[in-house]
């Protein structure tokens, strides 16, 4: 079974001379493990068919399984419980709660996923040790730079165990020195196993993933021809 999969996915906006086919009949199954990299233009539809596939949207048609199950018509508590439990995002503008520190937002994640106070805070520490943020940890996020803010998100976003960690351009607002930091943390990730959906814009990140997708008009193509001079 594919850890997460869509199939006839389907997002629209609006009505009549006004209707926007966000997502256009999106197939797409990715396995345990794997990184699947996703590109395209503004305005293509990689954040709604991201949204859709963590269950932060409500498709208009077709499905959308995690680990074999139908999310896509579940209930808002069963939803909400699984966005807390089983997927994770990492967003381009971080959304980290600026009044808590560091650790306390990892640890705020780790709580709502279930863990109790004390294993909470143990695995949040223990997170911000793995993104290299062990010394930043009583830091509030206004004192961390953006790549630093990012590997807090990532650290987050790990903090529940999720299945797969949708990300949405993590690089976006980072400058250049920063967005290696993030790439080097997104290659750590794939080489531990975990599963990683990534839209973004930068091709380093994209060379990174074992399959890559190119977003067109709410259609996604598979780019990941065979190379090499073999067949079949
Ligand atoms: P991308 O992430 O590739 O930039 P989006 O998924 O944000 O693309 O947007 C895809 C299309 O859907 C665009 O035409 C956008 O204007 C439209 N769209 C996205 N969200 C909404 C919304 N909440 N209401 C109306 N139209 C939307
Ligand atoms: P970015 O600029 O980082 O992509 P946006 O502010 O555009 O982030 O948010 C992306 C989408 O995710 C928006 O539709 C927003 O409603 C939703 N969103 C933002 N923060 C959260 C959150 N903490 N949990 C769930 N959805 C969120």
């Amino acid at each position: 079974t594919p850890v997460l999969s869509a199939h006839g996915l389907r997002k629209e906006y609006g009505k009549g001379e006004g209707l926007v086919r966000a997502v256009d009949g999106v197939d797409l199954d990715v396995s345990a493990g794997e990184t699947v990299a996703i590109m395209g233009p503004s305005g293509c539809g990689k954040s709604t068919l991201l949204h859709l596939l963590g269950g932060l949207d409500r498709p208009s048609g077709g499905e959308v399984q995690l680990n074999g199950r139908r999310i896509d018509n579940i209930s808002e508590k069963a939803l909400a419980r699984m966005r807390r439990t089983e997927v994770s995002y990492v967003f381009q503008s971080f959304h980290l709660m600026e009044e808590l520190t560091a650790v306390e937002n990892v640890e705020l994640s780790a709580l709502l996923a279930g863990r109790s106070p004390r294993a909470a805070r143990r695995r949040a520490e223990e997170l911000l040790k793995q993104v290299g943020l062990a010394g930043r940890a009583r830091f509030l996020p206004s004192a961390l730079s953006g790549g630093q803010r990012q590997r807090v998100a990532v650290a987050r976003a790990l903090s529940n165990d999720p299945l797969v960690v949708l990300a949405d351009e993590p690089t976006g607002n980072l400058d250049s020195a920063a967005t290696l930091d993030v790439l080097q943390l997104f290659k750590d990730l794939h080489d531990s196993g975990q599963t990683l959906v990534i839209v973004t814009h930068d091709a380093r990140i994209a060379a990174t993933a074992d399959r890559k997708f190119s977003m067109r008009d709410g259609v996604l193509m598979d780019e990941s021809w065979p190379t090499g001079g073999t067949t079949g």
